[in-house]
């Protein structure tokens, strides 16, 4: 069972938490840090600080996590992992003193920094349960054995070598009846240097420890009760999606909803371990289940999801279409400029990247190196929001694209990019962002009403 920081807000949601794993024969925790921590800690390394504010800053921290503890547990208990707590600062005060003075923050020091708060949660969320009697034991996944490549800010798990080294421990303890509580968000790589598995990466922690233990199911306790038909700020009739397919989800939550990570699904679809997604709020709700199974609603759209602040950047090159490797070429020149690209399409005379609106400047100062030469010239297009209808099997559903984009042209709103046939699951285009609300209630209502 995973659970976010919206889970792990105050004292009632970490008693939700208890009452939840206690109801469990054998279970595994994964927390990420208390509600804000992480961007507490993002936010204060990133601008200017001495002495006086890391005191102020660490103490403020402490009392945080102490206090939170004191409530929830008794003395003895609550002094044994105050203990803990309390060392955990001292040594991420001593790193923070060691970036002040050195006057350097390098990626590897920001990837330790970033994983203090999934420690200290890990100590919190371990000494509830045992508060309630449970035998619980925390793992920390750079010691205990997430394994993954060097990213330090984005890392990619070794499955294969993590069933290995943490996977085999959980078992152990599981046979010894003990409850693990899990650090999410961060491994390490073969040197044993702290990685990050990118923000919000304890989704994906959790996916790839249910994978090294060949868990049952993974549950993802949320503050939502799944994936819906449409984000419900924009279409407040949207429904609850009560299930869908490894990569229906995949899709969904690459482009816009916010529910799951995208890297969450490959683990478990590897595993063959179903995801159910559940809202703390209402445990008795059976919210989304995430399987395998392709054929029960096929071609039949499930949702309707987007995003905001993209841009496109149009690469203009003389036969493009008669240069073998233009494609590679151009968005390689992106990629090491370290801009993630959405979407591309080509034409004879250009090639067109959707990225978000900040890597603009990036993207494009990758290109002009080519310019003239093998590129003519670059321009870009702010203001652009994309659009992606998800639904397994509807690359090979008739008169979908039709419908959908009859009801945009019906509302007076003009298509920019496309992108469909690479999954059959899903296709996505663009519209100007001032019309993405409407654009999403048009699409939602030819499959909702
Ligand atoms: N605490 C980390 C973050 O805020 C990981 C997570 O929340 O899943 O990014
Ligand atoms: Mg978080």
């Amino acid at each position: 069972m995973k659970f976010g920081g919206s889970c792990l807000r105050d004292a009632s949601g970490i008693r939700e938490l208890v009452s939840i794993v206690s109801g469990e024969k054998r279970c595994i925790t994964v927390v990420s840090a208390l509600s804000g921590v992480t961007d507490s800690i993002v936010h204060f390394i990133s601008k200017r600080f001495g002495e006086k504010s890391i005191r102020r800053f660490v103490a403020q921290l402490s009392e945080k996590h102490l206090e939170l503890l004191n409530t929830l547990c008794s003395s003895e208990i609550s002094l044994r992992y105050g203990e803990e707590i309390r060392q955990f600062m001292r040594n991420f005060e001593r790193l923070l003193y060691g970036v002040l003075y050195t006057g350097e923050l390098t990626e590897r020091m920001r990837a330790l920094l970033l994983s203090f708060g999934e420690r200290l949660a890990a100590r919190i969320v371990a000494a509830a349960l045992e508060e309630a009697g449970l035998n619980s034991i925390v793992f920390d996944t750079d010691r205990d054995g997430i394994i993954t490549d060097d990213s330090f800010m984005n890392a990619n798990a070794d499955l294969k070598a993590t069933r290995h080294f943490l996977g085999r421990k959980l078992r152990n303890a599981l046979e010894k009846r003990q409850y693990p509580v899990v650090t999410g968000f961060f491994g390490s790589n073969l040197e044993g240097r702290v990685t990050l598995l990118g923000r919000n990466g304890t989704d994906y922690s959790a996916s790839i420890v249910a994978y090294a233990v060949s868990a049952d199911r993974l549950l993802i306790w949320k503050d939502v009760d799944g994936f819906l038909t449409a984000d419900p700020e924009i279409v407040p009739s949207s429904r609850l999606i009560p299930e869908i397919s490894y990569e229906e989800a995949s899709e969904l939550s690459y482009f816009g909803a916010s529910v799951l990570h995208p890297k969450a699904v490959e683990p478990a679809k590897l595993g063959g371990i179903t995801i159910s997604i559940r809202n703390i709020a209402h445990p008795e709700k059976e919210g989304t289940l995430i399987t395998s199974s392709k054929s029960k609603a096929k071609g039949v759209v499930k949702s309707v999801s987007c995003m905001e602040g993209l841009a496109i950047v149009r690469v203009y090159v003389s036969g493009g279409g008669f240069q073998s490797g233009a494609l590679s070429n151009l968005s390689g020149y992106i990629g090491k400029a370290g801009v993630n690209i959405i979407s591309a399409t080509t034409s004879q005379t250009c090639i067109a990247f959707l990225i978000r609106k900040e890597d603009t400047e990036a993207a494009v100062s990758s290109l002009l190196p080519l310019v003239p030469g093998t590129v003519d010239r670059v321009e870009r297009e702010n203001g652009v929001a994309l659009i992606c209808i998800v639904g397994q099997g509807l690359g090979e559903t008739k008169g979908i694209a039709a419908r959908v984009f009859n009801s945009i042209y019906a509302r007076g709103i003009n298509v920019g990019m496309m992108s469909a046939g690479a999954s059959l699951a899903a296709y996505h285009f663009t519209v100007r962002e001032r019309d993405l609300k409407e654009a999403v209630r048009a699409a939602h209502e030819v499959f909702f009403g």
